[in-house]
């Protein structure tokens, strides 16, 4: 049954936890809030008829600064490990937890306003979020979700005429953040390293009932192997998620554990990348001199965070079960980013060899620098007796002899799976998207945005949210990316 918008109530489970968990601030609007754009897919998620939803309404309450029926709107405490050190003082500096929605499913899924003004945590920062920055994480939640890399969605995005310092003056603007959880690697150290070890256990007991009550069900005998299972769980979750990353080329930018959700989805979008070229070394982020989060280390940095969680559960777990935990973490990685690639690769069987042939491909990936995804892409279309499909795969290369000799191996382990060429099409079609949210879309649509134009947004959020479908109307976004977008450089600022 789907609600019309006025029939939204909210629910604040949050404000059961302890006081010291949190603080209470309502948002502070915008000058002349208006809706930008809205995702009808994020709307039946909450059981709204997008129909129901009016712009001044989304405007009004994620914009202006208006209260929905049962809101109690909270800033989140939390610290975290960023580039390496443990900082104690963060908290939601400029996002608020709004409260929940549960709809027909049972399912209770939080609104967060990002950009709602200070809070008792913003230290030196304004409270806001830019609408350069507001941009970026709308259509990337959209983007992700398209090609099933679990994330954060978002419900809408809402402008203002309101100016603030960052790169220059710059327009800031909200998000609607929408995810069954906010519960961050970093709202467990905070407990840790404050030594609320209670509290600790308050959170994880949360955590179990809610994000993980199988775990809970599994040991109803030990509490602390409840926990345990939890904590295989959120490596288990994080592993496929990172393992996503690898395999679609995705440079999440800053890894800091208070930017690690406990449910493994992509969270807190700063300056993020799908690598139009394929360079294990990459860093999207130019103040990230050290490459601390290049795009090759972020499955050994997702182990370093999961470290500093386990840490933080050493109150409530054993020391040895948590290592052994975290000792498996390599091989299962190894598993699932090759499960990935071989789906890219449209292998439903598994044979000996296929890895090699895997890091092979990605050997000449990187040498010669290729667009991984649109080659993968073009794959699909590959037919040993047709011709023009095999020139389409070679165009990709530089110095195509050595890929010849992988196309040939390709070829001939592709013929053991049972499938014919037009099912294995269709099959690899579903995983080899045409489309991705380059850097190149985002800068343009941030122009014209600046300018009051937001026809591309809206443009991009329909491309992005079905990436696997071929549509002749964005042929362009299919294409070569422009000259121009090597040059585009990000920053942590937003
Ligand atoms: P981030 O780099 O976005 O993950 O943010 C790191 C920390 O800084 C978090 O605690 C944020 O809430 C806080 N923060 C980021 N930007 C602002 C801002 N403009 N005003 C206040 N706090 C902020
Ligand atoms: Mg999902
Ligand atoms: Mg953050």
């Amino acid at each position: 049954m789907l609600k019309a918008f006025n029939q939204l109530t909210l629910e604040n489970g949050y404000l059961d936890f302890p006081a010291n968990f949190y603080h209470r601030v309502n948002p502070r609007g915008l000058k002349n809030a208006h809706l930008i754009s809205f995702n009808p897919d994020v709307a039946s998620v909450l059981d709204l008829d997008p129909c129901s939803v009016l712009p001044s309404d989304l405007a009004r309450f994620f914009g202006g600064g208006d209260i929905l029926p049962g809101s109690e709107p909270l800033a989140m405490k939390y610290g975290g490990h960023q580039f390496g050190q443990y900082n104690p003082d963060l908290g939601d500096g400029r996002g608020l937890l709004l409260g929940e929605v549960v709809n027909s499913k049972g399912e209770r899924w939080d609104l967060h306003l990002k950009g709602a003004g200070k809070t008792a945590y913003s230290r030196f920062g304004d409270g806001r979020a830019v609408l350069r920055s507001s941009i970026r994480e709308y259509l990337i939640s959209a983007a992700m979700q398209g090609l099933d890399i679990p994330t954060t969605q978002a419900l809408c995005l809402v402008g203002s005429e309101e100016y603030t310092m960052r790169e220059g003056m710059e327009l800031c603007a909200k998000v609607l953040r929408v995810t069954q959880c906010h519960i961050r690697f970093g709202h467990f150290e905070h407990l840790y390293y404050t030594r609320q070890h209670e509290a600790l256990k308050t959170l994880a007991d949360y955590c179990l009932d809610r994000y993980f009550p199988a775990c809970k069900t599994a040991h109803k005998e030990s509490a602390e192997q409840a926990y345990l299972a939890m904590f295989k769980q959120i490596r288990d979750l994080s592993i496929e998620m990172v393992a996503k990353w690898q395999a679609y080329g995705f440079v999440h930018g800053v890894m800091n554990s208070d930017n690690m959700s406990i449910l493994g989805e992509t969270f807190d979008y700063g300056p993020y990348v799908f690598m139009d070229r394929y360079q294990p070394d990459f860093i999207s982020n130019h103040t990230d001199h050290e490459g601390r989060y290049a795009f090759k280390r972020q499955p050994d940095i997702m182990l370093w965070n999961l470290s500093c969680l386990a840490q933080a559960l050493l109150p409530l777990i054993d020391r040895e079960a948590l290592v052994a935990a975290l000792d498996e973490y390599k091989v299962l990685y190894q598993q699932a980013y090759y499960q990935q690639m071989k789906t890219r690769l449209g292998w439903l069987t598994d044979h000996e060899g296929d890895d090699l042939l895997i890091d092979q491909l990605i050997q000449l990936a990187t040498r010669q620098r290729i667009d991984l995804n649109r080659f993968l892409r073009d794959l699909c279309d590959l037919q040993a007796e047709n011709d023009a499909s095999l020139h389409q795969c070679l165009g990709h290369f530089t110095d195509p002899v050595a890929v010849t000799d992988w196309l040939v191996a390709y070829t001939r382990r592709t013929e053991l799976e049972a499938s014919s060429f037009p099912i294995r099409q269709q099959q690899m079609r579903c995983v080899n998207p045409c489309y991705l949210l380059r850097s190149y879309m985002l800068e343009e649509a941030i122009l014209e945005a600046n300018n009051g134009d937001y026809r591309l947004v809206n443009t991009l959020l329909s491309v992005v949210r079905q990436p696997f479908e071929d549509k002749a109307e964005y042929a362009r976004y299919a294409g070569e990316p422009p000259e121009w977008a090597g040059g585009i450089s990000l920053s942590c600022s937003s």
